[in-house]
């Protein structure tokens, strides 16, 4: 998508500080970090939200989340825990339009979450 800030880091029209990178995701170090660790998985076919996973893209959702603990484990925030956040919409958060997941450790996260 032409507009889409991530689809743009996925290209490499802009940069993104990149951690992983495969044939289907990527994961980026935010650029405002909310926490020591804060990475964003994202797919890199443009999907909206998860409002957008079907029968036809499901399988993004467990890659994802097995980028994720594999960062985690990294990372080295898997032994004390660690937060896997999606925000869906404007009410759930999300700021940009396309599919990512944020990785966030590395201090105590409260609950329940802002
Ligand atoms: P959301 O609010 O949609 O769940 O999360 C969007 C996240 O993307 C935010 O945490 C924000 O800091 C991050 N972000 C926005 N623009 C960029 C960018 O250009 N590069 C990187 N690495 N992160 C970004
Ligand atoms: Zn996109």
């Amino acid at each position: 998508m032409t507009d889409c800030i991530f689809c743009k880091i996925v290209n490499g029209e802009i940069p993104g500080d990149r951690v992983y990178e495969d044939d289907r995701v990527i994961a980026i170090n935010d650029i405002n970090p909310q926490a020591p660790v804060h990475i964003l998985i994202l797919p890199k076919s443009h999907i909206k939200s998860v409002m957008e996973i079907d029968s036809d893209n499901e399988d993004i959702l467990s890659h994802i989340f097995k980028v994720a603990c594999r960062l985690a484990a990294e990372k080295g925030i898997d032994r004390k825990g660690f937060r896997i956040v999606n925000n869906c919409g404007e009410e759930g958060g999300q700021t940009v339009d396309h599919l990512h997941f944020h990785l966030l450790g590395g201090r105590f996260m409260e609950w329940p979450p802002g």
